[in-house]
């Protein structure tokens, strides 16, 4: 074969490409992982133990270098002086949105993309996520169902190691847990209280994190050091860097070239089929075409839909695979941020050892056995209980010895709970190509058109009611409900943009993540998800990815593809 010539060609090394690259190479196929962004090297780059006294800006950030180059990306929190480096840069990666329609798209350009500073939760969807379409006649019916994707579930957990307790909740199916962590003495005063006053409704248990309790697969247990988001040298939490890249570069068959913008996928028109992608240098600017038999898009939901809609051909003049009109369509985000906050009385004694990587989990309660007035769908809470003080950001005057001593001493136990709400997949919400702008390598760039509508608004109205609720229910004082109201985007569960469905007229990818239209295309990042479920989705991108990529294998071997 010519030297850029591959079996299958992986665009991103993200969550989704990290798992196409393992999966198809240990399937034995010659793989290519195409990377916009640079490599990584674990010894250099992670940083999780360097202390804010080393840091130029003692961890405060370069305000002045944020405001010019990652002025959207500093609006996460995830984001500071030491991990901004794993953030994209805005100034080289603009994208535009409608009037009065903000949009916060946060982004990692490297090798691992945003699996380097994701916050590891991982939860499986139910068939009330996968039936909720068709029970509610909205948009397209998802042409999966939860049996489909269980056994890959349970194959990427496996892989990946997922902290967490098995709960029996048919809306939140247990997974293959390693042990779980432990709850704070004040998490357990309010699980016990919402155990008491929601029977059969509410319930609390502690958050499922793809994070190891215990060593797994040549990977570390955590030792609770907590920063994760700045790297993690014994690798104990998943990301493409620390585990499936690796595994992928054991096979000897797998290529992974950092700094390759891709630009646009190669379609023959004969064939009906992608032979390959155009690509430009990170670096040097200079044009190059890869060819392979199958292509996986893995670039992040916008990513992936913008290079289909700038790969348009005279078959496909909107969009390469876009017969359907749905390509760039249905963009969702999870409405997150309201809950509430107070105070949990006693346990003064006792206090947190270490920086547990993970905190609570309140599984979605709303619509589950009844129906409630205002709105479909629901949400879950996430949250912690910790002592107030230094480290919890407490607001507290003072200054020398006595102000040093004194922010030693643990405050009280402060419990709150965030909420994370399912959005309505709408055909209104869209990316398109901005036909006036183009990024750092020429190439049009993502123009998102996106808002919430009164659905999201409604629930997350009912996340600060039912947040105060429960923490009234625990005895605590001083409670602070809060309705919140980020731009779509700040979630960064962005998805829906080349859905998946069983009819070719009205969605872009079959049951198997693959182009209706293009056959040996498949995209499987959350642009192939049918609706947003309330849960983090990531590992449902992953169980559907290695999915995919097991049917392209087969395919390929009865000479379908
Ligand atoms: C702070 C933070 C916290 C999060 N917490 C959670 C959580 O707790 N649970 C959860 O489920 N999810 C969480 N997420 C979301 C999660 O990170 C994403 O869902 C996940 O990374 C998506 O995987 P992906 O492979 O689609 O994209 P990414 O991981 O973003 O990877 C995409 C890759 O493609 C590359 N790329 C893009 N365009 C091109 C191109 N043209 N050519 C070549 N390469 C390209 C990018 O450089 C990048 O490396 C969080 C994200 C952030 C930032
Ligand atoms: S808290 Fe655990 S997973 Fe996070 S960086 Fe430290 S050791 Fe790694």
């Amino acid at each position: 074969m010519p030297a850029n010539t591959y079996d299958a060609i992986v665009v991103g090394s993200g969550i989704t490409g990290g798992w196409a690259a393992k999966e198809l190479s240990e399937k034995g196929l010659r793989t290519l992982v195409l990377e916009a962004g640079r490599s990584i090297t674990p010894e250099n780059d992670y940083v999780e133990h360097v202390p804010a006294s080393e840091m130029r800006f003692r961890g405060m950030g370069d305000r002045k270098r944020d405001s010019v180059d990652q002025p959207v990306q500093q609006i996460s929190t995830g984001m500071d002086e030491w991990n901004s480096k794993f953030f994209v840069n805005d100034r080289e990666n603009p994208y535009t949105t409608a009037p009065g329609k903000p949009f916060l798209w946060i982004r990692g350009r490297q090798v691992g993309g945003r699996s380097l500073i994701w916050g590891r939760q991982s939860y499986r969807w139910s068939d009330l996520d996968f039936e909720a379409n068709l029970r509610e006649s909205i948009a397209v019916d998802w042409p999966i169902r939860y049996q489909d994707i269980a056994p890959w579930y349970d194959h990427v957990e496996q892989f990946a190691g997922i902290t967490g307790q098995a709960e029996g909740l048919p809306q939140l199916p247990d997974g293959k847990f390693l042990p779980p962590m432990e709850m704070t003495c004040a998490e357990l005063v309010v699980k016990d209280a919402i155990a008491k006053h929601f029977p059969g409704e509410r319930m609390m248990t502690i958050g499922r994190a793809a994070v190891l309790t215990q060593p797994h697969l040549g990977r570390a247990a955590c030792h609770y050091c907590g920063p994760c988001s700045r790297g993690c040298s014994t690798l104990s939490y998943f990301s493409s860097v620390n585990a499936t890249l690796p595994a992928a570069q054991k096979t000897g068959k797998v290529t992974i070239r950092p700094f390759s913008v891709v630009h646009s996928l190669i379609f023959d028109s004969k064939t009906r089929k992608v032979t390959g992608v155009r690509v430009i240098d990170g670096q040097t600017h200079q044009a190059l075409e890869f060819h392979g038999r199958v292509v996986f898009l893995c670039a992040s939901t916008i990513e992936s839909a913008r290079i289909l809609l700038h790969s348009a051909t005279p078959e496909f003049s909107t969009g390469l695979a876009n017969s359907s009109g749905e390509l760039g369509h249905n963009l969702m985000d999870h409405c997150m941020g309201s809950g509430a906050k107070g105070f949990i009385p006693g346990n003064e004694d006792r206090t947190t050892l270490g920086h547990r990587p993970n905190g609570i989990y309140v599984p979605r309660f709303r619509n589950v056995t009844q129906k409630h007035p205002d709105f479909l769908r629901g949400y879950g809470f996430q949250g912690d209980a910790g002592r107030e003080g230094w480290e919890r950001g407490a607001d507290m005057p003072g200054f020398g010895v006595d102000f040093k001593h004194a922010l030693r001493r643990p405050g009280r136990w402060e419990m709150s709970f965030g909420g994370f709400g399912e959005c309505l997949p709408r055909h209104e919400n869209f990316v398109e190509l901005d036909p006036e702008k183009v990024d750092a390598w020429g190439i049009p760039v993502a123009k998102i058109h996106c808002a919430w509508s009164d659905n999201e608004r409604a629930i997350l109205k009912d996340m600060a009611v039912t947040a105060a609720e429960m923490l009234s229910a625990a005895g605590a004082t001083d409670i602070q409900p809060s309705v919140a109201d980020y731009a779509p985007g700040l979630t960064i569960h962005e998805m829906g943009t080349a859905r998946m469905g069983r009819d070719p007229k009205t969605s872009v990818l079959n049951a198997h993540n693959q182009a209706h239209d293009v056959k040996n295309l498949f995209v499987t990042d959350g642009a192939c998800m049918v609706s947003s479920a309330c849960v983090n989705p990531s590992l449902t991108y992953m169980a559907l990815t290695a999915r995919a990529c097991d049917y392209a294998v087969n395919q390929m071997k009865r000479g379908e593809l």
